[in-house]
C-alpha cells in the first residue's frame, strides 16, 4: 500500500477507448502475439479483448482485479527501469468498478482455464472453471452503467469508436510483430497479420493509414550518437495533408511531445509545405536510460536527458531526407 500511495493515481477510465488501451497494453505486457478486439456500439455496450499471452493463474485471478495489484513492479526502484506498458495496478480494478466484467484465462502450462466476474465493484465473484486456450479474454459490458455522471460524457457511437480505433491503430503501428483483429458490431474492420519485413509493414500502414500515404512516402533509417530514427515521411508534394496523420514513437510508445513536434515542424518548414500539415510515421529508438517515458500517467509526454541532442538529430535528419527530393 505504501508503494501504491507513492505512485500517482491517474484516472484511467474515461471512455471505451481508454478501456481498450489498458486491456491491450496488458495483453502486450503478457507477451501476446495475437490480439482480437470485438466491439459493440462503440464499446459502450460491449468490448471483448482476447489474447494468446501468458495468462493468469487461478490464484491470481481475483487479485488481478483488485486495486494496486500489479505483478510488474515490486519496489520503487523498479519504477525507474519499468519497461512494461502498465505498472500502476489499477486498470482492471478501475474498469471493473464501472462495468460488468468477465475475465477468463488459461496460464501457460496449466491444464485448466478459470473465470471471474465482477459487477460495478472491486470485489469479484468466485473463481469458476472455464474453457479457454492459452491466454486471456476480458469482456467489459455496459460501461458506466452505475455512474450516470460519466455516462453523460460519452459521445456518439461513431465518435467513441473512432477514439477506440485510434488506440488500436497506434498499438498496431508500434508492434508489427503482433497480429491485430478489430471488429465492430459483428463486422470486421481489419485483420492485420504479424509481419517481420518492410514490405508487409507497408501493407499494414496502407491498411491503417491509407494507400495514398504509403505510396507517396519516403523511408528513413538513420543512426548516430546512439540514436536511431526510422519510418516514413509523407512527401510534401503528393501526400494528402492530414493533421492527424502524425505518429511519433519513442522506444515503441506513441508520443505527443513538444520537443519532438518542434523538431519535426522545423524540418518541414521551408520545404514545400506552405502551411499544410506534415504527415509521418516515425520511430525513435534510444537508450531507455536516457529518456523518461513515465512523466505523465497517460504517458504521451517524454523527457529526454539530452533534449538538445535529440532535437538536433531529428531536425537535421528529417530535413535532409525532405530536402533531397525537393524538385
Ligand atoms: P498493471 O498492468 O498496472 O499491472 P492492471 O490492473 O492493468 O495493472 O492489471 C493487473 C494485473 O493483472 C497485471 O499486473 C497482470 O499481472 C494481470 N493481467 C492483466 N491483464 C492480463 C493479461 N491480458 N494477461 C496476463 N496477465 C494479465
Ligand atoms: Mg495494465
Amino acid at each position: 500500500p505504501r508503494l501504491a500511495n507513492q505512485i500517482a493515481a491517474g484516472e484511467v477510465v474515461e471512455r471505451p477507448a481508454s478501456v481498450v488501451k489498458e486491456l491491450l497494453e496488458n495483453s502486450l505486457d503478457a507477451e501476446a502475439t495475437q490480439l482480437d478486439v470485438d466491439i459493440e456500439q462503440g464499446g459502450v455496450r460491449r468490448m471483448k479483448i482476447r489474447d494468446n499471452g501468458r495468462g493468469i493463474v487461478k490464484d491470481d485471478l481475483s487479485l488481478a482485479m483488485s486495486r494496486h495489484a500489479t505483478s510488474k513492479i515490486s519496489t520503487l526502484d523498479d519504477l525507474e527501469a519499468v519497461q512494461t506498458l502498465g505498472f500502476r495496478g489499477e486498470a482492471l480494478a478501475s474498469i471493473s468498478s464501472v462495468s460488468r466484467m468477465h475475465l477468463t484465462s488459461k496460464a501457460y502450462g496449466e491444464d485448466e482455464a478459470w473465470r471471474v466476474e465482477a459487477e460495478g465493484k472491486d470485489m469479484t465473484t468466485a473463481v469458476r472453471p472455464a474453457s479457454h486456450p492459452d491466454g486471456t479474454t476480458i469482456e467489459v459490458r455496459d460501461l458506466f452503467f452505475n455512474t450516470p455522471a460519466r455516462r453523460k460524457f460519452l459521445r456518439t457511437e461513431k465518435t467513441e469508436f473512432n477514439h477506440l480505433e485510434e488506440v488500436v491503430k497506434r498499438l498496431a503501428l508500434s508492434r508489427y510483430d503482433v497480429g491485430f483483429r478489430l471488429s465492430h458490431n459483428g463486422k470486421q474492420v481489419y485483420d492485420l497479420r504479424p509481419v517481420t519485413d518492410q514490405l508487409h509493414a507497408e501493407h499494414r500502414l496502407g491498411t491503417l493509414l491509407g494507400k495514398k500515404f504509403i505510396e507517396n512516402a519516403l523511408t528513413i533509417d538513420v543512426e548516430a550518437a546512439g540514436l536511431r530514427l526510422w519510418g516514413w515521411i509523407g512527401l510534401p508534394t503528393f501526400s494528402r495533408s492530414q493533421a492527424d496523420l502524425q505518429y511519433f514513437f519513442v522506444n515503441g510508445r506513441v508520443v505527443r511531445d513538444k520537443l519532438v513536434a518542434h523538431a519535426v515542424r522545423q524540418a518541414y518548414r521551408d520545404v514545400l509545405y506552405n502551411g499544410r500539415h506534415p504527415t509521418f510515421v516515425l520511430y525513435l529508438e534510444l537508450d531507455p536510460a536516457t529518456v523518461d517515458v513515465n512523466v505523465h500517467p497517460t504517458k504521451h509526454e517524454v523527457r529526454f536527458r539530452d533534449g538538445r541532442l535529440v532535437h538536433d538529430f531529428l531536425f537535421s535528419r528529417i530535413h535532409k531526407v525532405i530536402a533531397d527530393v525537393r524538385p
